[in-house]
């Protein structure tokens, strides 16, 4: 008889009921519900009041930006950074971004995301932090010509050879405005050396565009990054709110990837990402929340039906983005995107990631569609556990040592504003 650690029994997926057998870090059976023998595994979840579903990705975010939310409101994005952001990050220590990435993994947990495409500094603290809280990261080295005391690439890359298959490095220079064109080639030249994806903010605001084309004298910002050599396959631009058809279809053609974020483009008023036009272009799109200081949620949830809205009303048409394009966005596209692509979907032989979905919460009463009704009508308190990689990270919508690590986060916010 085939041995399982885990069996989730008699769960729906989609509209059926199955059961899904778990082995070490991958799903090694997804039968017809009442098929596989309970005596057959070491640890049995009853699934009949839950919805089983892959988790989110994250592919944009500035994690341990959860000390500095709600600093600076309704500043435009410049002025943000220059006089709150900037002056509190220049007090960061590795202990601070632990304490900050922690917290934010905490708030990922609860909205059912296992995996975070970061750019922030003490790298090395978020590296271990990520390692010990069992989920999924791509941490970038990064270059930037502000508060780049904190930056810890020679640390970072000195990790890589012992980093287990669950966190990964990337190459991560800002912004076109806070790099020279020299730092940009350097890193492409990087990524060629070391064999690591490109991750970077690309055509965010209209200033970022006036900046291109008076600093860098390059049409557009895609265009100013392709002549650096950024555009290659793999490389994750976040926002892309301000690009041509000529910008996309180039992206398309690298294999870019972008990584939009409507609320933190919505809340800075930066614009909004042309999701029809890219997707027509064959441009994979994948969804990202930004940091907690611009957003200010980190809720995949909220992000996702966000980036359904936008690219609904975009289009003017609730029929150009069906629902299933919106969820492999943020599901194995996602996990694709950022390294893993046998995660993303609830199949035997993927990687074992899974959310299990309240079904007795009230948006799941009507029972039509529980996909939509958790992406369109769910919120954090539906998720009820979190299984990344066969390990189970929260569970009854409790992650250990939750109470602690708010505690530590609070402390660590006074500190960064100098209290
Ligand atoms: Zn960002």
């Amino acid at each position: 008889m085939k041995r399982h650690d885990l069996l989730i029994r008699n769960v729906l997926l989609r509209h059926q009921r199955v059961d899904v057998a778990i082995k070490g870090e991958r799903f090694t059976a997804v039968a017809p519900a009442g098929t596989i023998a309970p005596e057959s595994v070491h640890r049995v979840i009853e699934g009949h009041s839950f919805l089983i579903r892959p988790p989110f990705y994250n592919t944009h975010t500035h994690h341990a930006m959860t000390l500095l939310r709600g600093s600076g409101e309704d500043l435009p994005l410049m002025a943000w950074l220059q006089e709150r952001i900037w002056p509190q990050e220049a007090r960061l220590t590795p202990e601070l971004v632990a304490a900050g990435t922690r917290l934010a993994i905490v708030e990922s947990l609860h909205s059912g995301c296992v995996a975070f495409n970061d750019m922030y500094f003490h790298q090395p603290a978020i590296l271990r932090t990520a390692i010990e809280m069992g989920v999924r990261a791509r941490v970038g080295l990064m270059v930037m010509n502000q508060v780049s005391e904190h930056i810890e690439n020679e640390a970072a890359l000195e990790m890589l050879p012992d980093l287990p298959p669950t966190v990964q490095l990337s190459l991560a220079p800002h912004a076109l405005y806070t790099t020279t064109p020299e730092q940009l080639r350097h890193v492409a030249r990087e990524a060629d050396r070391l064999g690591l994806p490109i991750h970077l903010h690309a055509a965010e605001t209209r200033t970022e565009c006036a900046i291109a084309q008076a600093r860098f004298n390059a049409a557009t910002p895609i265009a100013y990054l392709e002549q650096c050599g950024l555009l290659r396959p793999g490389t994750i631009l976040a926002h892309c709110c301000h690009v041509t058809d000529e910008d996309l279809a180039r992206m398309a053609a690298r294999g870019v990837i972008v990584a939009h974020c409507p609320q933190s483009n919505q809340k800075l008023g930066s614009g909004i990402f042309p999701w029809v036009r890219a997707a027509k272009a064959g441009v994979a799109i994948t969804v990202g929340t930004d940091g907690a200081a611009s957003n200010n949620s980190l809720s995949m949830i909220a992000e996702t039906k966000a980036a359904a809205l936008s690219a609904k009303l975009g289009a003017a048409s609730p029929e150009e983005v069906p629902l299933a394009q919106i969820d492999a966005a943020v599901t194995q596209i996602a996990a694709r995107a950022l390294g893993f692509p046998e995660a993303g979907q609830i199949a035997e032989g993927k990687a074992a990631d899974c959310l299990l979905i309240d079904l007795n919460a009230p948006a799941f009463a009507a029972g039509n569609d529980p996909d939509a009704d958790f992406l369109y009508a769910g919120d954090t308190s539906c998720v009820d556990t979190v299984i990344c990689a066969g390990r189970i990270l929260m569970q009854g919508k409790i992650v250990p040592g939750e109470a602690a690590i708010v505690a530590a986060a609070r402390e660590a916010a006074r500190k960064l504003r100098g209290e």
